[in-house]
Order: structure tokens, then sequence, then C-alpha cells
């Protein structure tokens, strides 16, 4: 199937790693050229190299943290220079710790909601004139299952999530007109740091070895295993791409089937 995206400008927020990683692979595999970022300059440059060779595109890399809304305003001009403009957006952050409601403190809070909130309307702001022009744009936000129930000791992401899900369906409704689709995208539970740190967390506080949280949160879903990176990634290109033309404002779960509601 030819998903429409040869040659589109992709650019992919936090990277370097985990689904974020991947989405960028993904996006390479299909012809776009990749805008990417993440904190650590050397994972990012490494993996940003390693795309370049195994897709032969071409690859923008920046290092800088995505809760300095000028350094995403500088990444975005730079890419839009580089590029001739951003069609595609993915925004994505490292998620907030795994704490009960009494143990995060207010700087945590603050922390989330400059990661996992703010950064997304950093990427917005500077993305859609961008779109406008061309009339063609998607936006596609990285939360999280927890936008559709409360995840036990992630307070933070249950709470800060939904604000993105306000934000997405907001930008839905109001850039639409101009061809831009706005979605978002939640893993349940898939393979990578951020999971392990989770089972860490938990190893921690219950006594319990790690594996017994990976075996648990496999069991929980119908598919009985954990996500792959990649089976987040191809859904996100998905909704990024021409095939997906009629879907916008929504959310959709990459998640094995682990959430039950209607
Ligand atoms: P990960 O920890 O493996 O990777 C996070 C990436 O984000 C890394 O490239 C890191 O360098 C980058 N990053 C983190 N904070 C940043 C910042 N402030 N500025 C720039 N770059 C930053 O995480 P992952 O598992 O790939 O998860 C991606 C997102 O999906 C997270 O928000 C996570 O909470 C969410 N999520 C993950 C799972 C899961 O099971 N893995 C489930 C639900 C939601």
């Amino acid at each position: 199937m030819d998903l429409g995206l040869k040659d589109r400008v992709a650019l992919v927020a936090a990277s370097s790693q985990g689904i974020g990683r991947a989405t960028a692979e993904a996006f390479a595999a299909e012809g776009c050229r990749l805008a990417m970022c993440a904190r650590n300059e050397k994972a990012l440059h490494s993996a940003a190299e390693k795309i370049r060779k195994q897709h032969n595109c071409e690859v923008f890399a920046e290092a800088f943290d995505v809760t300095d809304a000028s350094a995403v305003g500088r990444f975005v001009r730079d890419v839009a220079q580089k590029f001739g403009g951003v069609d595609v957006c993915v925004t994505n952050a490292g998620g907030p710790p795994a704490k009960g409601f009494l143990a995060a403190t207010l700087e945590d809070w603050q922390r989330a909601v400059d990661a996992n909130f703010l950064s997304t309307v950093y990427f917005a702001r500077e993305v859609i004139p961008y779109m406008q022009r061309k009339r063609w744009g998607r936006i596609v936000t990285i939360t999280s299952i927890t936008t559709k129930q409360p995840v036990a000791d992630l307070v933070l992401s249950n709470a800060v999530r939904a604000a993105v899900v306000g934000l997405v369906r907001s930008l839905a409704n109001e850039f639409g007109k101009d061809g831009i689709l706005v979605n978002n995208v939640g893993p349940g539970f898939t393979a990578t740091d951020r999971l392990k740190e989770l089972a860490k967390a938990r190893a921690a506080a219950s006594g319990k070895p790690e594996q017994e949280f990976f075996e648990a949160w496999a069991a929980d879903a119908p598919l009985k295993r954990l996500g792959e990176p990649r089976e987040v990634a191809e859904t996100i290109v998905w909704l990024a791409s021409d095939r997906a033309s009629y879907v916008t404002g929504q959310t959709v779960l990459v998640d094995g089937g682990m959430y039950k509601g209607l």
C-alpha cells in the first residue's frame, strides 16, 4: 500500500530511543526526510547515523530538551529552512516517574506538565503555520493508555495526558479547515527502557522480582504479550499518511487490547 509519504518532512521529537526512535525509522522507511531530537547528543547522533545509513535518507538531528520553548522554536525553524517546511510532527517526551499521589512532589507535577503537555503546545505552535502554508499537515501526539484508564502509580501520567487529549481535539477542530489532521496515539505496555524503569520502581517498592511485572503486564493484554515499539510506530505512520485522510481528533490505542472499555 502506498502511504503517500515519500519526500514528506517528518519531525519526530524525543527520538534517540524507544517508541520515538522506532517512529523515526518507520518514517525513514517510507522515504520521508527526517528531523530528530532528544536530550542525549551522543545517543541521538548515533541513532540518526544508523537511520541515515540504513534508509539512505536525509536526517537532520539536534540535541535539546523539549521543555525549552525557545529551543523547540529554533529547531522547527532550522528544520523548515533545511527541508522547506514541516509536514508531519510527532510530539513525544520521556514519561513522568512512577509515583502515587502523596509521593509526587510539586516539582514532579511541574516537570510532568512541562514535558508531557507544554512540549506538545510548543511544537504545535511552531509547526502549524508551516502546515497552513501548504494546506497539508499531520500532528500526532504520543501519550499513553492512561488517556483512557488510569494506571496504578502513574498519577502524573493519568492526570497530565488528559490535557493532551483536550489539546488534540481542539487543534483538530480549529485547523481541519487548513488540511491539518491532529491525532493521539496511546501505547499500552511496550518493550522499551521506559518500561524497564517502571518494572524496577515497582520491584523496589514491592520486593517482588521485576520479571513478575513484565509477565503481569503481558497477561493483562488479550494478545498476551508486550507491544513492540515498531507496532506503535506503524500506527503513527498510518495516521500521518494519506491513507488516514478522514481521521482527526482521535485517540488510537496500541495496547494489544488491554483497555477493555467500549
Ligand atoms: P524511553 O524512555 O525509552 O525514550 C524516551 C525518549 O525521549 C528518549 O529518546 C529520550 O532521550 C527522550 N526524552 C526524554 N525526555 C526528553 C526531553 N525532556 N527532551 C527531549 N528528549 C527527551 O520511552 P518510551 O517507552 O519510548 O516512551 C515514549 C513515550 O511513550 C513516553 O512519554 C512514555 O511515557 C509513553 N509511554 C510508554 C509506554 C511503554 O510501555 N513504553 C506506555 C505508555 C506510554
